[in-house]
Order: C-alpha cells, then structure tokens, then sequence
C-alpha cells in the first residue's frame, strides 16, 4: 500500500509518500507560506529530482492540491494517479483523554479534535484543516490520525496529574498529556531491533532534543513518564521554550512589564529557552560558534540545557529503577556530539559512559557508549512519518 502522510501546521505543510511494501520513501516536500505572500512548494522525489515554486496558495486545501500536482508531475512525480494512494496519514497533535490510539477519521473523530481546539489552540486547528481539505479532494481514501498524545496515554495517574485541586483534572482535563510520543515510540521500538532485544524486557530512556525537546521513560515498551505536560511548554529548557519555571515568575513579570497574559505566554514560547539565555540564538549550531568564541551566555546556556536533560534522566533511572538504554533523538539528539557528550559526562556512577570516538558520528544509527557502559547509550535518527505510515496501514488493515 502506498500512503501519503501529512503534517500539516498553521502556514506549512509536510508531506511525504511511502510505498509500504517495502516501507520505502518515494516522495517528500514542504508547503511553507500558506495565506502568506510568497506561498512556495518544495518538492523531492527519491532520486533527487524535484523542484520549488512559488505560486500563491490561499488556502491548506490549494496547498494540498499543489502537493498532488507535484506527486502526478511527469519530470519528478511518484504516482500515475492519486488512486494509487491506498490510505492518507495524518499527524495530529493533541487526542485528549478520549483517544488514546491511532484511529481511522470519521466525522465523530473529528469532533473529538474540535473539542481540544482548547488545549491545543496552535496545532489542532491546521490539524483538522488539513485532514479537512484531504477528505474534499480524496473522498474515498481512508484517513487515519496519529497522536503526539497517544503514546503517553500509559503513563500512570501519578506521572499526569498536577498537583492542584483535583477538580480542575475532572471539570477541565488539566492534566500531562506529553507530546512528541510518535518519536519516542519510534525510536524505542528501534532501539530494540538494534539491540536484538524484546522491547518488554527493556528499560529505555528517550531523548527526543530538537527544537522542542523532550524525555521519556519507557518499560516494556509502554511510556511511564515524561517530560512535556498539559501543553509543549513543560519540561527541559528548549530552543525558545522556557520548560519548568516557578508559576509565580509569571504573574511578577506581568506586573513588572504590563504584560498581558497573551504576551507573557509568548515570552515563555518564543523568546525564552536557550535563546532566552543566550540573547544569541535558538539553534545549537550557533551557540556552539558563540560558545567557543568566549560567549560566556552563550556558554551558560549550553550548560543549563545539558543540566536539564541530566536531571530527567537521573529522575527517570529513579522511577525505572535503572535502565538498559538511553536514546539520543531530533535535530540536537542526532547532530550535536558536544552535547552528547555533555548530558552524557559524569554520570558513571550510575552506569552511563559514553566512547567519545563513537560518539563521533552525526544522523546514524548506532551505538555510542563504551563497551564497558552498563547503559547502552544508542543514536537513532527519529522517522515520525514512517511511524505515522506504519500505524496508518495497520489501522486500515483493521478495518478490512
Ligand atoms: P524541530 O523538528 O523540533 O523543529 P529538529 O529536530 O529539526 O527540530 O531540530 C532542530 C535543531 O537541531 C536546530 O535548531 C539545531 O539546534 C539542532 N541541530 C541541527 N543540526 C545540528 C548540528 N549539526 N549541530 C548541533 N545542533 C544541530
């Protein structure tokens, strides 16, 4: 079966086509510019050929119809026709309580996304628009969503529930939801196939650190932890995200610089994490340049990040009681190797002992701990879409 697996976000558009036989990648591009002058589509098939245009796209549903001309193009096109494509996968971030699995969209489904429109004010409106604008132009392809949540949803009531009065949970779901979950998923069921091991005999640990970072703790193959909450913004420090802070800070600054709470949420979103600290950037690369060049935030910003992510880890080793693996994951997971090397320094005592020629590798999957680490410490570029494509296929497959 060949599905097509969208990602579809407030003015851009991910796509990619697997062919599912093989769990091969055909195609994939990017819509970026939606609604916004200079709409562009960058399209790349397999074997390099592609092309990018700007043409306007008012909408997610011309966005999307860009898409299909690009996988039908007689030069770098995938498909003959769009019958081809067997089911569509969409990647949605938020499910709630009430779905806790992949499942294929139906009108009812639907509403249940609606409904978290609340708690997921930036992410599931695209969402739904782009599962929307699929169903208008392909309505006899089934559709199937794939939560960010889902996986966290093992994650026992002592891991979600806030400790604030118990009925904000009951009358409103506040609760931790935990994001990034198709990833970690992922890359644990990966560690296990690398490692020749039952993923139910595994304790992992997941480091998922791109631009949004997040960790998880994962026994026998179900998350019991982790690390972002009832929104994004929980947790280790991020690129622009603040993670954990003391919730008074919000209120005090709100006073101190007639803040509204809209801006003050902005602040902790955008402008705070390791740009925030560094007044540099929020990308790894640079602070690194800056760093070495004797930038001393730069430098602090880089130290609390690595201290952060320790401090998950040593917290789940807590609640695992030990761990047979640690997974590095996502842009700064894959790429950075000081960082690496950083999260993964000093902690010996407790098992965890990185070879740093090993280490020295970027975007592959391998094992970088040395022989005599208790942990395995493991590198797995994370593959969202082929998961999203894998669920979406076993969930059409249900169906039949
Ligand atoms: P997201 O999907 O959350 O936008 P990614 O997982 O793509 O983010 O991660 C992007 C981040 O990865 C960049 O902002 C940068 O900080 C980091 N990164 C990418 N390549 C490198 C590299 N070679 N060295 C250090 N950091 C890198």
């Amino acid at each position: 079966m060949k599905v097509l697996v969208i990602n579809c976000g407030s003015s851009s558009l991910k796509y990619q086509v697997l062919d599912m036989e093989n769990e091969e990648l055909l195609a994939k591009g990017l819509v970026e510019r939606i609604g916004i002058d200079g709409s562009v589509i960058k399209h790349e098939r397999e074997d390099g050929k592609g092309f990018k245009l700007q043409t306007p796209m008012a909408t997610h549903k011309e966005a999307i119809e860009n898409v299909f001309e690009a996988l039908l193009n007689k030069e770098s096109g995938v498909l003959q026709s769009m019958d081809e494509i067997g089911a569509v996968g969409h990647r949605v971030v938020h499910a709630g309580e009430k779905l806790t699995d992949s499942t294929l969209i139906t009108d009812d489904v639907i509403k249940i996304l609606e409904e978290c429109f609340d708690i997921a004010p930036s992410h599931n409106p695209p969402n739904v628009l782009g599962i929307k604008a699929c169903q208008a132009l392909m309505p006899n392809t089934p559709m199937v969503a794939v939560f960010d949540t889902a996986f966290h949803s093992t994650m026992p009531a002592s891991s979600y529930i806030y400790a604030i009065p118990y009925e904000y949970y009951e009358k409103y779901g506040i609760r931790r939801y935990g994001f990034h979950g198709t990833s970690h998923k992922y890359v644990s069921e990966r560690a296990a196939k690398m490692l020749n091991i039952d993923i139910k005999d595994l304790k992992i640990i997941t480091c998922h650190l791109g631009n949004g970072a997040s960790v998880s703790a994962i026994k026998s193959g179900k998350c019991i932890d982790t690390s972002m909450g009832f929104t994004p913004l929980e947790g280790v420090v991020m690129g622009t995200r603040s993670g954990g802070i003391d919730p008074a800070i919000i209120e005090y600054i709100m006073e101190k610089e007639g803040l509204s709470i809209e801006e003050m949420l902005k602040m902790l979103n955008r402008k705070s994490g390791v740009f925030g600290i560094s007044g540099v950037s929020s990308d790894f690369r640079d602070l690194e340049v800056a760093a070495n060049e004797g930038n001393e935030r730069a430098q602090l910003a880089l130290d609390i990040f690595a201290q952060k992510i320790k401090g998950y880890i040593g917290s789940y080793l807590a609640e695992l009681d030990g761990a047979d693996v640690i997974v590095f994951t996502a842009g700064i997971g894959e790429n950075a190797i000081g960082m690496r090397a950083k999260i993964c320094s000093n902690m010996e005592n407790l098992g965890i002992k990185l070879d740093p020629e090993r280490n020295n590798v970027r975007g592959e999957e391998t094992i970088i701990s040395a022989a005599d680490s208790k942990i395995k410490i493991l590198l797995i570029p994370t593959n969202e879409e082929l998961m999203i494509a894998r669920d979406t296929v076993s969930v059409v497959n249900a169906q039949a």
